[in-house]
């Protein structure tokens, strides 16, 4: 990335903090967040008379317990260290899975909760379908991203992600968390212009940087409990007990690996050290916080299935994991071949079927499918060797 030509709004070397935290209390998040505001060095100035943009994880309209989206106590104790600094405006800004229309948006944000906390706390909800062109001259990937309008002209994002395994990017929480920028059906034209999990990866940092350099960003990483298995949507909630933030959000999710047990096989952490972004792995990461990291560390996560033996091979078709609709569980809604880059899907008979000629093993079915109908199926072959 050349520097002179993009300002990007955060420091390769930027600190990260972590901090114990195992009960979604927002009185007691709210302290841990203004304890590492200031060890970060963020002082009130930040928000102060800014128009702050607040961007959880919404993927789907689903419940908090289900642990696929930014639990409510998280965004309530965000808006409350906000708006005690007096920002201009608090505005609650995502894009998710499925037709970006603001049926669908009420939908997201009553069932996730932050309704009802960003009413308490007097954030606006975005319903502002509209967008904003932002650019990244040196992008690998792409150079122009169209985002949801209000993020393109905020002057501090804070990105409220949730840490889970994913079964297409093997791990999402800060930079993924972007990708919700992307309006509605235009993440699904993102999918089939780059269908290998790979490039996908790289194009997520391009857009990352393409945020960072419009205005300071501030991620803060839901970890009180997130997600393992097949992620995001489809895996089993995992306790990890802690809230993490920092200003790079490739040097958070250098943490974040370390902590899934990821570390060199999330293609956006390491695509991000190639180019410089972040340090080359958790022992060049300057951490602040109570405890070591280390202390966070689960013994074991349970990754997705679809996790390659390298996540940069370009295995041949027969022998990667495929997307499998169990028939039985199958609603026949429909949402799965909305969200097909690939056009794979048909619903006969109420039911969703996959033609494997056209699918791309993209895994956006499995995340859009609330019924968690679709399964991933790996070959025999992968089985014996993992
Ligand atoms: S697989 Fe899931 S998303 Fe697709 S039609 Fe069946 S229930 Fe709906
Ligand atoms: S069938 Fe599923 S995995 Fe295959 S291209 Fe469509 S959404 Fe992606």
């Amino acid at each position: 990335m050349n520097k002179e030509e993009v300002k990007l709004n955060f420091e390769p070397a930027g600190p990260v903090a972590i901090t114990r935290c195992e009960r979604y209390d927002a009185g007691e998040i709210e302290k841990v967040i203004k304890a590492q505001l200031e060890s970060l060095g963020i002082s009130p100035g930040f928000f102060e008379n800014k128009r702050v943009v607040v961007k959880p994880n919404l993927i789907m309209s689903t419940s908090p317990e289900r642990m696929a989206t930014t639990h409510p106590a998280v965004v309530e104790a965000v808006l409350k260290v906000i708006n005690a600094a007096r920002p201009a405006s608090v505005t609650v800004a995502e894009s998710p899975g499925g037709p970006h229309q603001p049926p669908l948006l009420r939908a997201a944000y009553n069932a996730s909760g932050i309704a009802a906390v960003a009413n308490r706390c007097g954030a606006a909800l975005s319903f502002d379908t509209s967008t904003a062109t932002i650019s990244l001259p040196d992008g690998k990937l792409s150079k122009t991203f169209e985002i949801l309008a209000p993020a393109a002209e905020a002057d501090v994002i804070v990105n409220v992600c949730k840490l889970k395994t994913h079964a297409l990017t093997q791990m999402t929480a800060a930079a993924k968390n972007l990708f919700g920028l992307i309006p509605g059906t235009d993440k699904v034209a993102m999918h089939a212009r780059f269908p290998h999990p790979a490039d996908f990866s790289r194009y997520l940092v391009d857009l990352a940087c393409a945020v960072a350099s419009v205005c300071p960003m501030l991620c803060i990483v839901d970890a009180v409990v997130g997600m393992e298995g097949n992620g995001p949507t489809g895996g089993t909630p995992k306790p990890f007990g802690c809230i993490i933030s920092g200003r790079n959000p490739f040097a958070v999710d250098t943490l974040c690996e370390y902590l899934l047990r990821l570390e060199g096989e999330v293609v956006t952490t390491a695509d991000a050290r190639l180019r410089g972004l972040c340090p080359g792995g958790i022992d060049g990461l300057r951490i602040v916080g109570d405890e070591p990291a280390s202390v966070f560390r689960p013994e074991q996560v349970k990754h997705a299935e679809t996790k390659p033996l390298n996540p940069l091979t370009h295995l041949p078709g027969f022998l990667r994991p495929k997307p499998v609709v169990e028939l039985a569980t199958c609603t026949g809604c429909g949402a799965c071949a909305e969200s097909c880059p690939a056009k794979a899907i048909a619903i006969e008979n109420r039911k969703a079927r996959i033609s494997y000629k056209k699918c791309i093993r993209c895994f956006c079915c499995q995340e859009m499918c609330r019924f968690c109908a679709v399964k991933i199926h790996k070959n025999f072959l992968l089985r014996l060797v993992k």
